[in-house]
């Protein structure tokens, strides 16, 4: 049965990114025996302008009866005075989905080596995920208060929020190099004495995985010095915030990183870590490879349609390799010329 597709295309050049990621998962599912169908929705600036709410009520249906979700990208300047902006409408999607789980995997081709600020030779042959628990920890924990003179946030996280997250870790691990890293402070911190013990229960159900520890601080150096070192690393909400951010530099443009969020219910939603770009929005040169990436997040996380996703993926680092690039990575091609060499590869 055909899968459907809830598609968020949103502002800025959300939805010229869009169009070409559909384009490269249609072209290359109409040689397969997989098929899908797409329910656009408004969403984003686009809901404001059309029903006057970032997360209009039909959308939201529509989302939570959908077989996944892509999104593009939202916000700009036209709706930063608006009642209820764009990232206002994000927040109540993740919220009432449930999403836990963020996903950011971090990888750098061979064509990308050269636009990395790190030194080729320690940046070559990244391959990382960074699994960030989402909807707990500091950033939620009662009780928070602003004074005068002082100020409290509490960081609390209960054992099940901890194992599910650590759980998707070592899921998503089975299908990769089989290592997780759990990042905490556990020196310091209650919560992560808590995560540790409870990563290391979860991890004896999978027998054929490693676990190791870290802490946060020497994870962020560890990062940016030896970044081929890493294959799953999991982390609570605000270390997964500042890791993930860290990661994003090495490969030099945030044009090329997907990420995936994942939900209790099991609807996961796809999207580029990036954000509405209105400087570039409408000029047919932003870097659709952070789209087509979010799509073979989907294809391998949601729907377990391996070949397909590696079929994709490959076809799009291949063009890379080839020189065909975007401005954002020194490269001259537009959205829709980088889109049809894609394509074109997949039809080779
Ligand atoms: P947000 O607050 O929504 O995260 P931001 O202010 O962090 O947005 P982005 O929209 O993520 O900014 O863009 C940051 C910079 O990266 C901009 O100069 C933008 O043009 C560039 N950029 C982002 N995505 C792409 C892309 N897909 N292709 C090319 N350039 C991009
Ligand atoms: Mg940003």
């Amino acid at each position: 049965m055909a899968k459907n597709i809830v598609v968020l295309a949103g502002d800025g050049i959300g939805p010229e990114i869009m169009a070409s990621g559909l384009a490269v998962l249609q072209a290359a599912s109409e040689k397969s025996q997989y098929s899908f169908t797409f329910e656009h929705h408004a969403f984003g600036g686009a809901g404001i302008d059309a029903y006057g709410d970032p997360l209009p009520k039909e959308t939201l249906a529509a989302c939570q009866k959908a077989d996944a979700i892509l999104l593009g990208a939202i916000g700009g300047p036209k709706w930063e005075q608006a009642e209820k902006t764009p990232e206002a409408g994000l927040l109540a999607l993740r919220k009432a989905l449930h999403l836990y789980a963020n996903i950011r995997p971090v990888k750098v081709p061979d064509a990308l080596l050269d636009c990395s600020p790190i030194k080729s030779e320690i940046v070559k042959g990244t391959d990382l995920v960074v699994v960030r628990e989402l909807t707990s920890g500091i950033y939620f924990g009662e009780p928070r208060q602003l004074a005068a003179d002082f100020a409290v946030d509490t960081n609390r996280y209960h054992e099940d929020e901890i194992r599910r997250i650590i759980h998707q870790a070592f899921q998503i691990a089975r299908s990769r190099r089989k290592k997780v890293l759990s990042v905490d402070k556990a020196n310091v911190l209650a919560t992560s004495k808590l995560w540790r013990k409870i990563a290391e229960e979860v991890a004896k159900e999978y027998p054929d995985c490693t676990l190791a520890h870290q802490y946060v601080d020497s994870a962020a150096m560890k990062i940016v010095q030896q970044p081929t070192s890493f294959d799953v690393i999991v982390t609570e909400n605000l270390f997964g915030d500042i890791l993930s951010d860290e990661a994003s530099v090495l490969p030099g443009t945030l044009g090329v990183l997907p990420s995936a969020s994942h939900s209790i219910s099991g609807i996961s939603l796809y999207e580029p870590i990036h954000g509405s770009a209105p400087d570039i929005a409408g000029k047919n040169i932003a870097n659709p490879v952070s789209m087509i990436l979010s799509i073979v997040l989907m294809l391998r996380q949601s729907f377990d349609y391996q070949e397909l996703a590696d079929q994709i993926e490959q076809a799009c680092f291949a063009v890379m390799a080839e020189g065909v690039l975007t401005p954002d990575l020194n490269g001259t091609a537009t959205t829709e010329e980088f889109t049809q060499a894609v394509i074109a590869k997949l039809e080779e």
